[in-house]
Parts: C-alpha cells; sequence; structure tokens
C-alpha cells in the first residue's frame, strides 16, 4: 500500500497531464478527472495550435513523455515578417531554434495518447465535468486537489488578481485551420507575419490526427479587418475565409495557400477571450483549499506561443514541490509558495504577451533590428524559451534603444 500522499487533478489537459503521468512515474495514487473521454477529445475539434519551444520540449523529454520527437514534424527556425502599408513585405528574417526546433502536437493525438497511458499504468481516472458538489467530495479524500481546468467555468472559484492583470477584454480575435497542401518556401519553420495595426497571422507544421500537415492562425486586432470571423461556421467556410484572409493582408503568400485543404471537418476554431491572472488557492464553502495551475490561474493570448510552453512548466514546478513537500502537509501556505515559485517564471511570458499584443514603437523597432543583428535575431528566437531574457528591453524603449545601439554596433564592427 502507498505511504504517499494522494493527490487528485481535475482537468486532463496539457498541464493536468504532464502533473499526473509526473506523479505516477514517482509512484504516487494520483487521481485525474476528465470531462471527456480520450475518444471524445480524438474526434472533436482543435482547441489550441500548442507549439513547444525548445526548453518545454527538454521538460518533456526529461519527463519520459516526448513521445513524438520522429513523427511531430521540426519547426526549424523562426521567420518573421512585418508586412508594409502597401500591402508588400517591408523586411523578413530569419533565426533557427536552439538548442533544436520546435514542434507542435495536436492535442487530438497527444491528450488521448496521454490518458490512455495513465490509466494503463494503473491510474484512477474518472469521466465528469467537476462541479462545485464533486469538488468538495474529491478534496475531503485527497491530501491535496489540483486544478487544472483552463479556461473552464469552475476556474471562477479562484479570485482575480487585478493587480497581476494588464487588460478586461479580448486583445485579438483568434481562429485556426489546419490544412494539407501548404506551399513551401523554405525549411519547416514558425512563420509569423506581424500586419501592424490589424493582427498577426501564423504558419507552422502540427503533427494532427491525419499525419504531418500544417497549420494557419490568425489573431485580428479587436474591430479591426482581421477581426472578420463571425458567423463563420461550415468548415468549407473557414477554408474559404483563412484564403481571403491570407489573399488579402499577405498577398506575396496568395499562391502557398490556393491549394490548401482542410485535414478534416474538425480542424477549425475561432473565439476570444480575456487574459487572466488568478489567485492560486480558492476556498471551497466547506473551508477546505484547492490550488490552481496553468491557464487556470495565469491565461495569456496566444500571440506569443507561450502558454503550452507555461503549462509544462508549471507541470514540472508543481510536480517538484509536491516531491520535495516529503510528508509534510500541503497547507495554504505551500500553496502560495508553489504558485510564487511558478510565477518567478511565468510572469515575463505573461509580460512578454501582453506587451507584445500592444506592440509599442521599441518592441517594432527590436523587432526591425532583427534585419540588422545576427544576435538580436537569435536572441528573439532563443528568448521565446526563457522570456525573461526579453527583458529589459521587451519592456522599456529606453532599454531597448541601448540594446539595439550595442548590437547593431557590435554587427557593423563585425562586418
Ligand atoms: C487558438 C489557440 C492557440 C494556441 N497556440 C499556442 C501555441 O502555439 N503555443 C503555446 O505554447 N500555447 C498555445 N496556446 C495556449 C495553450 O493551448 C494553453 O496555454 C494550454 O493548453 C494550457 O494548458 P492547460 O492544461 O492549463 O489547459 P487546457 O489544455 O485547456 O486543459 C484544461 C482541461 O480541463 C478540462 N476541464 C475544464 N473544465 C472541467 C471540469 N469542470 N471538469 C473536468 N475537466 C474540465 C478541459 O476539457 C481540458 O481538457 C494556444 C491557445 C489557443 C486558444
Amino acid at each position: 500500500m502507498s505511504t504517499k500522499p494522494s493527490i487528485a487533478i481535475i482537468g486532463a489537459g496539457h498541464a493536468g497531464l504532464v502533473l499526473a503521468l509526473g506523479l505516477q512515474d514517482k509512484g504516487y495514487q494520483v487521481t485525474l478527472v476528465s470531462d471527456r473521454t480520450p475518444a471524445e477529445i480524438a474526434t472533436g475539434r482543435i482547441t489550441s495550435t500548442q507549439l513547444l519551444y525548445p526548453a518545454a520540449r527538454a521538460i518533456e523529454r526529461e519527463l519520459g513523455l516526448d513521445f513524438w520527437q520522429e513523427s511531430a514534424p521540426p519547426a526549424h527556425d523562426l521567420q518573421v515578417t512585418v508586412a508594409a502599408p502597401d500591402g508588400d513585405v517591408d523586411f523578413t528574417w530569419t533565426a533557427p531554434y536552439q538548442p533544436g526546433p520546435s514542434s507542435s502536437v495536436d492535442y487530438r493525438v497527444r491528450i488521448p495518447y496521454w490518458l490512455n497511458m495513465f490509466r494503463r499504468r494503473g491510474g484512477r481516472l474518472f469521466h465528469v465535468a467537476v462541479g462545485l458538489e464533486e469538488l468538495e467530495s474529491i478534496a475531503a479524500s485527497h491530501d491535496l486537489t489540483v486544478m487544472s481546468t483552463g479556461k473552464g467555468e469552475i476556474g471562477r472559484l479562484f479570485e482575480k488578481d487585478k493587480a497581476r492583470c494588464t487588460y478586461d477584454t479580448p486583445q485579438r480575435y483568434i481562429a485556426a485551420v489546419y490544412v494539407d497542401g501548404l506551399r513551401r518556401t523554405q525549411r519547416l519553420s514558425t512563420e509569423v507575419t506581424a500586419i501592424p495595426g490589424t493582427g498577426e497571422v501564423f504558419f507552422f507544421p502540427v503533427l494532427t490526427i491525419t499525419g504531418p500537415a500544417d497549420l494557419l492562425m490568425f489573431e485580428g486586432c479587436i474591430g479591426g479587418p482581421l477581426d472578420c470571423w463571425d458567423g463563420i461556421d461550415s468548415p468549407a467556410d473557414y477554408l474559404k475565409q483563412a484564403k481571403t484572409v491570407v489573399n488579402k493582408f499577405m498577398p506575396w503568400a496568395a499562391d502557398r495557400v490556393a491549394d490548401v485543404t482542410l485535414t478534416d471537418d474538425k480542424a477549425v476554431l475561432r473565439g476570444c477571450y480575456p487574459p487572466i491572472v488568478r489567485k492560486p488557492v480558492a476556498t471551497l464553502p466547506s473551508g477546505r483549499k484547492v490550488l490552481g495551475m496553468a491557464d487556470l490561474v495565469v491565461l495569456n493570448d496566444p500571440i506569443t506561443g507561450e502558454g503550452a510552453n507555461n503549462a509544462v512548466k508549471c507541470a514540472k514546478t508543481y510536480l517538484d514541490a509536491i516531491v520535495e513537500r516529503d510528508g509534510e502537509p500541503f497547507d495554504e501556505e505551500w500553496m502560495n509558495q508553489t504558485f510564487d515559485t511558478y510565477w518567478d517564471y511565468v510572469q515575463w511570458a505573461t509580460a512578454y504577451t501582453n506587451i507584445t499584443l500592444a506592440g509599442p514603437q521599441h518592441v517594432r523597432d527590436l523587432v526591425r533590428a532583427g534585419t540588422k543583428s545576427q544576435v538580436i535575431r537569435q536572441w528573439h528566437a532563443d528568448s521565446r524559451s526563457v522570456p525573461e531574457n526579453f527583458f529589459p528591453a521587451w519592456g522599456d524603449a529606453a532599454e531597448a534603444e541601448k540594446f539595439i545601439a550595442r548590437h547593431t554596433a557590435l554587427a557593423t564592427t563585425e562586418s
């Protein structure tokens, strides 16, 4: 019989499963509650574009959880393009991800695989959409209950941390499609195109339920011309709208999408949500405490592609803290300290994302400086894995100016 504490995890998304499988590997008896079965997830709609940068991939490898190293198409480079007002390309640059590629594995592939693995290894898996009543009973019967329900309604039990929130409303309307037939102009990359004042378009490879493919994601500034997905419902309409948007805002790429088709009818999504930071501990009516993780407590806009990376890092932080607790109770103080350790990391991903959404002039200058300095290009690609490294330049115009001057002077000396 296990002498280790009993842990319940509500919500079997990216963060919940990394934590559940990590704990299981260390001999914990874990109860995992998912509102959907593996089959429902595998046959449902896409929910993300889930690109993982090298640092998060390394954590998954270290935990023995990256089963798609060979099958997922690698995104070797970050390519950034900025559109000019006349609809042409203003500038573009490319930098490799280090020490290896980034990659995206459709959650409809990843999550069912991990859920089945958890069950096969003897984990207790329940399928129910947890409400307050179920939550009370789960918290009463476990030493620690972690809530990992992402954007799910039940997360409202956790109070908003107003001091840590930058926005109260959505900043982008988001849409995505997974496609076959995207024409290539270079080796596999994450291609980010910024259309100043309008939004952003992303192309990158993905491993989906039909095999390797590509995805197109659109982020339209609210109320602007790229916020154009209202009323788009049928798969055919999604595909048509995706092509229309590329033709209109990235005419230089029109021929690349001319022949794309959806990988499957469920490979479409659209919607918007406000970024939010919540307090990490919720108190149930019984007085019991539950700990929130990943998107539930720190939800960012996907413009920088940091959320899934944060989910992995949050799970690893919580895993280490649970193991190190070594028999001591998981009280409120420990919960707050555990989240604080995660916040030490995720505050930078959050600031990086919120500043990118606003797109101030110094950030535009930092992006443009990638045309002049290889060091700056590499800094853009590498810092996505370690967002703290974007600072202080990303957060301060004077620091950005110094940073650009230092590296462009170096580039001039080198050349
Ligand atoms: C369009 C889009 C594109 C994105 N692209 C990227 C990207 O390229 N790179 C990146 O790093 N991040 C990206 N993200 C963010 C990333 O998908 C999330 O940050 C990540 O999935 C968060 O993981 P999580 O485990 O916290 O939540 P989720 O993965 O959302 O998992 C939460 C789980 O809880 C379940 N649940 C909810 N309520 C209940 C309940 N009451 N009872 C039981 N279960 C429940 C849900 O069904 C779900 O399975 C993107 C997000 C969006 C919306």
